[in-house]
């Protein structure tokens, strides 16, 4: 195959005009902290979610921890999540002082698999913080039926998910929070940012750490005509949005519904173009859920090819297409693997998945052209390396 001349990137943001003179206005306004561009994106956020309340924070890490705060979980308490996710889901879990325990995903979504939370559930699980690997959303249903018999709260880590549907339902408007990110590399961007939606008592309880722990009132400070007085309830993170951010988020989200179709397509076109290859394995893509299409995943049959996963990627690069692998299984990362003792064996489909699978390129900014080439690279280097 001929070798394109430039680097096809794994993502890369799709931003304009829009975006540019939102974040002029907000200069020209000399207003850069937070303040009414973060009030309008957390409402038009919660629009377009059908939450009934969000809290704008620089990422969605710190969306995470302030949830969890609120959720009141600390200590000698055990969160159920997931290891096939980026580190903040279980770092967050740490910062609390509380201990992440990784159930292993279901084979065919990825997801945390719900039939096995229960035989991991102890007198101290306090949570479930599932993650919708890649924009595909986890069983909800069942995983509230679970948390609800179990007493349990559920967290969900939606940074692949923004506009994802569970069952007609987006993913964010449930009765259970939902972190959302906007760093450069999703679905859409405000450089670094993060959102938190959820009940509105919840949003407003998890306001709290995210702005030093100050008292509600000392939140609205940052209102003409505030009063200055305000009350330190806890001490608090430094995590709030600003307004230059809360600019980008509000071009971004007009422009989602159309980088989401965007995406979609590309990922039909990859999994029309791969089903039916024995050495690949698309997607999976339920028929109750519509996927955010964060991540396009796909895993290699690795008895139809004489080369590994790793080599896989080697010969992507050759062609000048980026890929990455979403995720390694966190509790093979050293600082979990050495302080919970974790054997790779102890979750065995996220490690078999983990040996086998890596993300192609996928983003609202690419070309039928690239899309082509990407096929044409998967197959050139299939044909070339089949068992
Ligand atoms: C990107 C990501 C995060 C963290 O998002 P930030 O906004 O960078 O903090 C959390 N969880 C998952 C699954 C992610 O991919």
């Amino acid at each position: 195959m001929k070798i394109r001349d430039t680097f096809l990137p794994l993502s890369s943001p799709v931003l304009g005009e829009e975006e540019i003179a939102e974040v002029v206005d907000t200069i020209r306004s000399n207003w850069l902290t937070t303040g009414p561009k973060t009030k309008r994106f957390e409402a038009e956020f919660s629009a377009f979610t059908g939450a009934s309340a969000a809290l704008g924070v620089n990422s969605c890490t710190s969306a995470l921890h302030c949830a969890l705060v609120a959720m009141g979980i600390g200590a000698g308490d055990e969160v159920i999540t997931t290891p096939l996710t980026f580190a903040a889901t279980a770092n967050v879990i740490e910062h609390v002082g509380a201990r992440p325990v990784f159930v292993d995903v279901d084979p065919e979504t990825l997801n945390l698999d719900v039939d096995k939370i229960e035989r991991s559930l102890t007198l101290k699980t306090k949570a479930i913080l599932p993650v919708h690997l890649a924009g595909h959303p986890v069983e909800l249903d069942s995983l509230a039926a679970l948390a609800k018999a179990r007493r349990l709260l559920l967290l969900e880590d939606a940074a692949h998910a923004v506009g994802a549907e569970y069952k007609g339902r987006k993913i964010g408007s449930g009765e259970n929070p939902a972190a959302f990110s906007f760093h450069t590399t999703k679905n859409m961007t405000t450089a670094d940012g993060g959102m938190l939606t959820g009940p509105s008592a919840f949003v407003d309880k998890a306001r709290v750490p995210s702005l030093h722990g100050m008292s509600n009132d000392g939140w609205k400070r940052y209102e003409q005509g505030g009063a200055w007085f305000y009350e330190i309830l806890m001490p608090g993170f430094k995590y709030n949005m600003n307004d230059i951010q809360a600019s980008f988020g509000l071009a971004q989200l007009k422009k989602l519904p159309g980088f989401q179709a965007r995406r979609t397509a590309i990922a039909h076109a990859y999994t029309a173009a791969f089903s039916g290859e024995p050495a690949l394995q698309v997607p999976a893509d339920r028929g109750h859920v519509v996927h955010a299409w964060h991540l396009y995943i796909l895993r290699l049959s690795l008895a139809a090819l004489t080369i590994s996963r790793d080599r896989f990627i080697d010969e992507l690069r050759a062609r000048r297409v980026g890929t990455s692998v979403h995720f390694i299984p966190m509790h093979l990362h050293p600082y979990y693997r050495d302080k919970y003792r974790f054997r790779p064996a102890a979750l065995p489909v996220a490690v078999a998945e983990y040996e086998r699978f890596m993300s192609l390129p996928l983003g609202a900014g690419m070309t039928d052209e690239d899309v082509g080439y990407v096929i044409e690279a998967v197959k050139d280097i299939i044909a070339k390396f089949r068992a």
